[in-house]
């Protein structure tokens, strides 16, 4: 008899996860409103709130690819009791005050910040502080959605009229000038830890555009390890997969947000890694054995955003790129959504780098971003 898997959302987190599975004999089941989705490209099994109980009675054991859940379902006792990576992270990650102010409390080392109880608050504070900050909307903000930077006077005097009439709670980061991103991806089956291998990420306005296996130091890569392990018992998760976004300045390692779930910085393990997080939180949450995955080669990863058609001439170029592995959403195109992305592999991390610059100037041809 199959396995059988509920995940909370449809998207290409969820839709991703369903194809490793499938291979797998596991059966899936999405709970979602939206037809919109890779989820509903892939499988039948699609409940809504409404069929709640019946997503529940499938499942053997639930999981989740957002965090943004409605908190009526999380009043489900019997989907509390087959949910892993658990309700705490959820609650923690629907407010990022919350998640925030638990990582101070707990001495994780984040950059500076403020807590602001409405707009004027945070335009005032903003104003007497007079550094470089980002304004950040504490709840449903992701793709660096509801995120206003501050360098001068000028950019906070551009969103004033925004923020006084605003009566959302807001946080207020220090402006972090890091020597670069990088985050790490671990899965947990009780007392057993294993990481994805770690990867270096470029945003651009907020959005990750591509990312690479780089090569870091063992001090790097060790201070991740800790903190993540750390977080994961901290959190008191017992099953599941935990993603944790750092910046890195100098020697200092801080976290800049925690994601319980997969995460689009781990799509690259699909194609360069012994098996994917998709596999890894497959394991963990039933119980199948874990290990470090190695990488069997270099790789990276750029996404597809945007109002990108994908007809046949970009297929083409894309897949005239050796080692290119096209991984398309099935969404409808809009601006800044997420739609597909491309993975590559390659010999060394400088070759790899090269394939990623040429894919990104395949699918962004007019935009200097690359
Ligand atoms: P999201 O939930 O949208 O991913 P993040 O808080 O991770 O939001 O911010 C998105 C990106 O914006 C980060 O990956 C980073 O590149 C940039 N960013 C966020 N906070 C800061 C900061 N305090 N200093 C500098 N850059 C930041
Ligand atoms: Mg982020």
């Amino acid at each position: 008899m199959s396995i059988k898997v509920g995940i909370i959302g449809g998207g290409q987190l969820a839709g991703l996860t369903i194809l490793e599975g499938a291979s797998k004999n596991i059966d899936f089941a999405v709970l979602t409103d939206s037809r919109d989705s890779m989820a509903s490209h892939l499988i039948n099994n699609i409940y809504t709130e409404d069929s709640l109980d019946e997503f529940v009675a499938f499942s053997d054991v639930i999981t989740y690819e957002f965090e943004h859940i409605n908190p009526k379902i999380l009043e489900n006792n019997k989907l509390l009791d087959k949910l892993y990576p658990g309700v705490k992270p959820i609650e923690l990650k629907q407010n990022r005050l919350k998640e925030k102010r638990f990582l101070k409390e707990y001495n994780f080392m984040t950059v500076p910040f403020y807590e602001t109880k409405d707009g004027k608050e945070a335009y005032e504070i903003a104003s007497e502080l007079k550094k470089e900050l980002i304004i950040k909307s504490i709840s449903n903000g992701y793709d660096g959605k509801g995120q206003y930077v501050i360098h001068t006077s000028d950019d906070l005097e551009k969103i004033k009229e925004f923020l006084i009439n605003s009566k959302d709670e807001f946080l207020i980061e220090e402006f972090c000038y890091f020597d670069f991103e990088i985050s790490l991806i671990a899965g947990i089956n009780n007392d057993i830890i294993v990481y994805m291998p770690m990867t270096k990420n470029i945003h651009k306005n907020g959005v990750l555009l591509y990312n690479f296996t780089d090569d870091f130091s063992m001090e790097i890569q060790e201070k991740a390890k800790a903190i993540v392990s750390r977080l994961l018992k901290t959190l008191n998760i017992k099953k599941g997969i935990l993603t944790v976004e750092f910046f890195v300045k100098a020697k200092d390692i801080y976290i800049n947000e925690f994601a319980p779930r997969v995460h689009n910085t781990g799509h690259h393990t699909l194609d360069d890694t012994e098996y994917s997080q998709f596999e890894l939180l497959l394991r963990a949450i039933l119980d199948l054995p874990l290990y470090h995955p190695s990488l069997k080669t270099q790789g990276g990863m750029v996404n597809i955003m945007g109002n990108i058609q994908l007809d046949k001439d970009l297929m083409k170029h894309i897949m005239l790129v050796e080692g290119a592995k096209l991984y398309w959403y099935r969404k409808s195109p809009r601006e800044g959504r997420k739609l597909g992305h491309v993975n590559i592999t390659a010999k060394n991390i400088d070759f790899a780098k090269t394939k990623i610059k040429s894919v990104c100037k395949i699918l962004y041809p007019h935009q200097n971003i690359c």
